[in-house]
């Protein structure tokens, strides 16, 4: 854990101190910016394991930050929004953040938050060749199949990319309009249903018992998750 590189890019110097004693003190290696363009070189250069943005920052905010970062790596982000600020977009959605944390925050939280997307970010990168696993279940994207144990499931593609998508983000929990955003095609004119009866055929093929899912969980209120 002590080798873990964090960058923080953030303009306000008061936040950026107490985030950067605190990930400092659980042990991370820090290096701070205070600009996108900064913040962008010291990704290149520092090559970091995770980064916490700033989404309000001179001369290249945070979002496009962000886009630039995916652009060319998987390397977990965590943006810092204010209240008020649209974050649905930011998370798991076309800027691809992984969490956020609004502000003002706690250091606590922060430092929760970083050992949580750690923590998910080395199952990500547990993936075995092209394919995923979590106990008998394999999920290959390269060649788009499924097995269950020794035995391959018969998916539609449709199925398969709602699978693929929910497992490449262990844990984290989707909205049934995330869900359409990211998996249906743009401008897809089906509801919120749409995801809920794929959701019913997927756990029937791939759950032992589709009542009690292992993996398909409903978060209530919220959406699915898939449960590594
Ligand atoms: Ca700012």
């Amino acid at each position: 854990m002590s080798d873990t590189r964090i960058l923080v890019i953030e303009d306000e110097p008061m936040v950026s101190e107490v985030v950067e004693r605190y990930l400092r003190r659980d042990g991370h290696e820090v290096r701070a910016e205070r600009d996108g363009s900064a913040g962008l070189d010291a990704f290149d250069a520092f090559q970091p394991d995770l980064v916490v943005l700033d989404l309000m920052l001179p001369n290249i905010d945070g979002m496009e930050v962000c886009r630039r970062i995916r652009a060319r790596s998987e390397t977990p982000i965590i943006m810092l929004t204010a209240k008020g600020e649209e974050v649905d977009r930011l998370v798991g959605l076309e800027v691809g953040a992984d969490d956020y944390v609004t502000k003002p925050f706690s250091p606590r939280e922060l430092s929760a938050r970083v050992k949580a997307v750690l923590r998910r970010s080395d199952r990500r990168a547990s993936v075995d060749g092209d394919a995923l696993r979590f106990d008998s279940l394999r999920i290959n994207g390269r060649t788009r199949t499924v097995e269950r144990g020794d035995s391959p499931v018969e998916l539609t593609a449709r199925e398969f990319d709602l699978l693929f998508f929910l497992a490449s983000h262990p844990a984290q929990v989707f909205t049934r309009d995330q869900l359409l955003d990211s998996v249906w095609d743009f401008q897809f004119p089906g509801d919120g249903n749409t995801v809920t009866v794929h959701i019913r055929r997927l756990r029937t093929k791939l759950e032992s018992d589709p009542s009690r899912p292992r993996h398909l969980k409903t978060v209530w209120g919220v959406g699915y998750k898939f449960e590594p």
